[in-house]
């Protein structure tokens, strides 16, 4: 028996972990009446209950159900020690001259919107039978509660089931949206065609279309732009060596040099006069043979 409940509750603790994000430490809150119950059958509750979990175990007690032990009429000081060492779960009900009943308190406290929803996945063990009713109606509160000397986890409310259910068919969903978009498959088939080859990746990221490969051929295409670049340097370049020969040459040797970087400058004049106009004249006269080039033979006669 013992280990048949074990695995149920191991199955129905897993159900709470994967449909309502239940995780270690589990959060217990325990009422008053349940500690009363456990120290009248000599139950270390807490210990039983990280038993239960195979877990560790967060015990929480409200200050209202504190008070319930402060105000019970044998007073139990041996519990209240007990309880005072459990983390004080704050209800904002201090301020009041009695404290609200379990019920009350616990509710505002699992479900502070009133959405029916347990906001921060407490679990409940509690030993008034109203206390767990109004649990049910929440989805998912596990409950526990003692029963002749055992401690014993309630199966899932039908609020929880059905929440539960919910929640699973739009996970099956989404898996199989999951699996008819391959778009992973595809990226990593891509990727690795583009790392086999350079050229053919080219060719399969402009079909695609992909970032990635966008980004590579965007590179690539940067390339020949410096190509436009190259034009203007070549044009500078002629320049500028013309301009120092022509400075050194006059102050620093006689006419013999002086002729012969004549000479050469000429040279050079012509061979870059020549060629430059040449190139525009042919721009000009396949585009306009009017007033175009006249400009054009002007900047080449003035250098
Ligand atoms: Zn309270």
């Amino acid at each position: 028996m013992k280990l048949k409940r074990a695995k149920v509750y191991k199955k129905l603790l897993h159900q709470y972990e994967l449909n309502f994000g239940f995780r270690e430490p589990y959060q217990v809150l325990l009422d008053s009446q349940i500690l009363e119950d456990a120290y009248k059958f000599k139950i270390d509750l807490v210990p039983r209950l990280q038993k239960m979990f195979g877990g560790e175990v967060k015990p929480l007690i409200t200050t209202c159900d504190m008070r319930h032990l402060y105000n019970a009429k044998p007073k139990n000081e041996t519990l209240i020690l007990q309880a005072k060492e459990y983390e004080r779960r704050r209800c904002n009900h201090q301020d009041l001259e009695e404290p609200l009943s379990t019920e009350e308190c616990l509710c505002s406290v699992v479900d502070p919107n009133d959405k029916a929803t347990n906001k921060h996945r407490y679990m409940v063990a509690s030993n008034d039978t109203g206390v767990r009713a109004h649990m049910r109606r929440i989805a998912g509160v596990p409950l526990i509660y003692i029963s002749k000397s055992v401690v014993l986890l309630e199966p899932m409310a039908d609020a929880s089931e059905q929440q539960r259910e919910r929640e699973e068919k739009s996970k099956f969903k989404l898996g199989l949206k999951g699996q008819r978009k391959p778009d992973a498959g595809q990226k990593r088939k891509r990727d690795d065609k583009a790392e086999d080859g350079e050229g053919d990746q080219s060719v399969v990221d402009q079909a695609t279309g992909e970032a990635k490969p966008l980004k590579k051929k965007r590179t690539g295409p940067k390339a020949p732009n410096p190509l436009s670049v190259k034009k203007p340097k070549t044009d500078k370049t002629p320049a500028k060596p013309s301009a120092p020969k022509k400075a050194k040459d006059p102050n620093a040797d006689g006419a013999g040099p002086s002729t012969t970087a004549a000479t050469g400058d000429s040279a050079e004049k012509e061979e870059g006069g020549g060629a430059a106009p040449r190139k525009r004249k042919r721009k000009h006269k396949s585009k306009a043979d009017g007033g175009d080039t006249a400009p054009a033979e002007n900047e080449a006669a003035s250098p």
